[in-house]
């Protein structure tokens, strides 16, 4: 599950990290009234306003400005709020924009320079352990810096059992090239930012700038998290933060029916049973010269009610062409299975695109017997190949 800028903030601060501060506003008027009141606690003259969606570049889009008085906050909050924001994250029709974040300007003048870091905590599944990926090459596109300058980009492994070790955050500041206060500062940011990310089961946290202010404090200047949503179970207060309007709908109707669902570019829709089988029913499709248009496991109990639920989900998507049910029967009997295919064929009325069932397992030739029998235009296959040319065929 991702979250919003602000709520990456929130978690943070509740870990001590140092952040930079701000309000969330729904309207412009909203917007100047958070700058005053940040004026007040912070003494702070400009403000940042930072569009809030799920997708990282924002500033290359438009969706981050400095505004330098409240005129300037009121006219840039009405022109990013309810704005369509196209970043080099998002897809080409972009991302609508419900709210923005109203924050300190933290790049204001002192005596010494400020200057942008990268850092984030992430799973190293290769090793199994943590890993904190750091660079002096912050506030930019990361990705561009790793495939240009890789040598820039340092890592640290940590153990989950022993958790970050204060060495290791030593040498963290000290290959950022800090000294004096701000190495202190950073030391402490790392080890808070570690806690964060440790304790909030997550599966990610992306700073990017961590920013050195020009009087010296080390502090996260955006946030970009992950929680694992296997996790959320045990962390009620970060399942709340959940913002549905910024996921694919079709995925949060599907997971909200308990399919495990996820939408994909091509067009041909498969219904599988089990994730493994759904991975090679998608390569089978590939190599009949398709693309699935999703990924869908309707899970164990493939009954007729589950089976219709999943046939209105695939046809959501418009760019759906064919369907190809691919069921094992283990424990669910095939025949039961090809009557649930049945009656929901036939409680939906017309259904546009073909359809290829191929049911094995428990009872597979009774359910076949079925499928041609049912005098609706679908096809039966036994054989996996089988079923791969027949949705050749009905590509064309
Ligand atoms: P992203 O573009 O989605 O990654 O959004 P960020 O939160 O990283 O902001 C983008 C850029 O806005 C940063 O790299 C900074 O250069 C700039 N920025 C953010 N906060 C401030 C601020 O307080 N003052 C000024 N002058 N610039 C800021
Ligand atoms: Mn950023």
């Amino acid at each position: 599950m991702n979250l919003h800028e602000y709520q990456g903030k929130e978690i943070l601060a509740s870990f001590g990290v140092r952040i930079q501060r701000g309000i969330v506003a729904h309207t412009a008027k909203e917007a100047v009234d958070a700058a005053k009141q940040l004026t007040a606690e912070t003494g702070t003259g400009w403000h940042v306003i930072k569009a809030q969606v799920h997708a990282g570049g924002r500033g290359k889009g438009g969706g981050v400005k400095l505004a330098k008085n409240l005129k300037e906050v009121e006219e840039i909050a009405g022109q990013i709020i309810g704005m369509t924001l196209i970043t080099p994250q998002t897809s080409a029709e972009g991302k609508k924009v419900h709210q923005i974040l109203v924050a300190e300007d933290v790049y204001y003048p002192g005596a010494s320079e400020t200057k942008e870091f990268y850092m984030s905590v992430l799973l190293n599944r290769g090793t199994g352990r943590n890993m904190i990926m750091y660079s002096t090459e912050g506030g930019m596109d990361i990705e561009e810096v790793a495939e240009n300058t890789p040598h820039l980009i340092f890592t640290e492994e940590i153990d989950p059992g022993t958790g970050l070790l204060p060495f290791q955050a030593r040498k963290i500041a000290f290959n950022l090239g800090l000294s004096g206060t701000a190495f202190k500062e950073m030391t402490k940011f790392v080890a808070s930012l570690y806690k964060a990310y440790d304790e909030s089961d997550s599966s990610m946290f992306e700073i990017n700038p961590v920013l050195k202010t020009s009087d010296d404090k080390i502090m996260a200047v955006d946030a970009k998290v992950s929680i694992d949503d296997n996790a959320l179970f045990r962390r009620k207060q970060y399942a709340e933060m959940r913002d549905l309007r910024e996921e694919n709908a079709i995925e949060v109707e599907a997971g909200a029916l308990g399919l495990n669902y996820v939408d994909l570019d091509g067009n041909v829709g498969c219904m599988v049973n089990g994730a493994g089988l759904a991975m090679a029913t998608m390569d089978l499709i590939k190599q009949a010269g398709g693309e699935p248009a999703n990924f869908l496991d309707v899970g164990g109990t493939a009954d007729a009610a589950r089976v219709e639920a999943a046939f209105k989900i695939i046809l959501k998507d418009p760019a759906v062409k064919a369907i190809l049910i691919n069921i094992f029967g283990g424990i669910v009997r095939c025949d039961r299975v090809a009557q649930g295919v049945i009656d929901a064929y036939k409680n939906m009325g017309t259904i546009n695109v073909p359809i290829i069932v191929r049911l094995q397992g428990t009872n597979a030739d009774l359910a076949k017997e079925l499928i041609d029998n049912s005098g609706l235009d679908v096809q039966s296959a036994v054989q996996f190949q089988e079923a791969a040319d027949k949705v050749k065929a009905v590509l064309g």
